[in-house]
């Protein structure tokens, strides 16, 4: 069994669409693929989103949508009687969506329970498109709703984990298929929680969805094709110059995606780790490129460092207080009441007057309600937004002094400003911040260093 994961990047329209159908044609039996929904429709459906509609509003919105949808049905599916069938579950999916957004109108009432709900017809919509598309091409194919087959999720809105036990029978609904000679469509991004509802795995969810199929389903390989040759060096939007990896260890790979690094949702790794399955990164534009290979073992000839991702609007929080540093439990109170506020840490770092932690901008606010609730005698709290964290990976590079002094060589060199360095919190990663308009400059000159111009 092969798993084939296709993005919004890579379904952006008709052309986008004939070229993933291609993909999946030339892979033969036993695959099953998992897909996101068009380009910007996840993007629209969450703009939407952002305050009640009118009536209106909601009919003009889903007409829209609908239309969009059609007009890529009408290029893609040549065939009539595929057309019309598919034409008719687009329309029952909108008119779902519609009833629903009304339902929001009408309660005056945006919960995280409707947010996640309403930003899945996306997913829902594509994969009608697709499986329409490969049944016109002889492939024959079935779209499926990744929490009607049972992929169930922890529950939590917005940003849920799999439970990838409880996810076991939806095998059996993928294998049906597959053991009929049909290629299963599956929605990307969310799943089922326990409490029955639909919750969304984060932006960029399907490359984790694409890895919970290939768990439990105990699939060979996992193949991610995007618009890019594979993981590169640099986000190539920053770095022109970005060169492919040829392979990287489950570890570089999940700390390159948890520190910015947009091309891999951060979670994807951590299902296939346990099985061993391997990860590769494909591009859907040059379809022989080899990629990125993602398995057990890094490659340690490639270099001490494999990429440098970043994040930028980050935010910097120092709580003082005296002998903070010595007092057992604070660190654990600190961190547990941010976390009971949803606020991730990035780093963090201790002193005998001072805790500094790094946190995501949009988290500020929260975050320094959750500090005024911590028991320990913390003092002033200072704050200051506008950073952004650059992390560099390499399995065994926090040990190497010589890449540190590199790099904060470089840094010196351009005059900026560096406000924390981290190098022991994993053996793949060395990070350190820099105010948000120094971040391309940095990351440039850095990546010159490594890599060279
Ligand atoms: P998809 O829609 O297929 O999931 P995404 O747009 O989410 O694709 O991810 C692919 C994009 O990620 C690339 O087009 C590239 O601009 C960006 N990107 C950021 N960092 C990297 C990196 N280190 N390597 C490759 N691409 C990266
Ligand atoms: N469609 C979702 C998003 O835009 C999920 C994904 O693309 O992976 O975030
Ligand atoms: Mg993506």
């Amino acid at each position: 069994m092969r798993v084939l994961k296709f993005g919004g990047s890579s379904l952006r329209d008709a052309d986008g669409m004939r070229r993933v159908g291609q993909i999946v044609k030339s892979c033969g039996p036993g695959a099953i693929v998992v897909i996101s929904a068009v380009q910007g429709v996840t993007d629209s459906l969450v703009s939407f989103m952002s305050r009640v509609r009118s009536e209106e509003e909601v009919q003009a919105f889903v007409s829209e949508l609908r239309n969009r949808h059609m007009a890529i049905l009408n290029e893609v599916a040549e065939d009539e009687a595929v057309r019309r069938a598919a034409a008719e579950q687009l329309n029952e999916r909108a008119v779902r969506l519609e009833r629903i957004l009304y339902g929001i109108t009408y309660l005056e009432e945006i919960t995280p329970r409707t947010k996640d709900l309403v930003q899945s017809f996306g997913e829902r919509m594509s994969v009608v498109l697709l499986a329409a598309h490969l049944n016109c091409i002889d492939v024959k194919a079935v779209p499926m709703d990744a929490d009607r087959i049972g992929i169930v999720t922890d529950g939590t809105f917005g940003s849920a984990m799999a439970d990838l036990e409880a996810s076991k029978p939806a095998a059996l609904r993928l294998r049906e298929p597959v053991e009929r000679g049909e290629v299963p469509v599956v929605t990307g991004f969310f799943g089922r929680g326990p409490h029955g509802f639909v919750t969304l795995f984060g932006r960029n969810g399907t490359d984790y969805s694409a890895a919970v199929v290939a768990s439990i389903t105990s699939a060979g390989s996992l193949e991610i094709w995007k618009d890019v040759d594979g993981f590169m060096s640099a986000d190539p939007r920053i770095v022109p110059d970005a060169v492919p990896i040829e392979r990287l260890s489950y570890d570089e790979a999940a700390e390159l995606s948890y520190f910015g690094a947009k091309v891999l949702h951060p979670r994807t790794v951590e299902p296939v780790r346990a099985s061993g399955t391997v990860i590769r990164l494909l591009n859907v534009f040059r379809p022989e490129a080899p990629g990125t290979f993602i398995g057990p073992e890094g490659d340690a000839a490639q270099g001490l460092i494999k990429s440098i991702s970043c994040m930028s609007g980050m935010a910097m929080i120092k709580a003082y207080g005296g002998g903070l540093g010595s007092k057992t439990g604070v660190m654990v109170d600190v961190s547990g009441q941010l976390s009971a506020a949803g606020v991730n840490i990035f780093s963090a770092a201790t002193s005998q007057t001072c805790i500094s932690l790094l946190v995501d901008g949009r988290d500020l606010d929260r975050a320094e309600a959750a500090l005024s609730r911590v028991g320990h005698s913390v003092g002033r709290v200072e704050m200051s937004r506008g950073l952004s964290l650059l992390c560099l990976v390499g399995e065994g590079l926090a040990g190497r002094e010589a890449v540190a002094s590199k790099v904060l060589g470089a840094v010196a060199g351009l005059g900026v400003n560096v406000s924390m360095i981290s190098a022991g919190a994993s053996t793949a990663a060395l990070q350190f911040t820099v105010a948000d308009e120094d971040l391309v400059r940095t990351v440039r000159t850095v990546h010159e260093g490594f890599f060279g111009g």
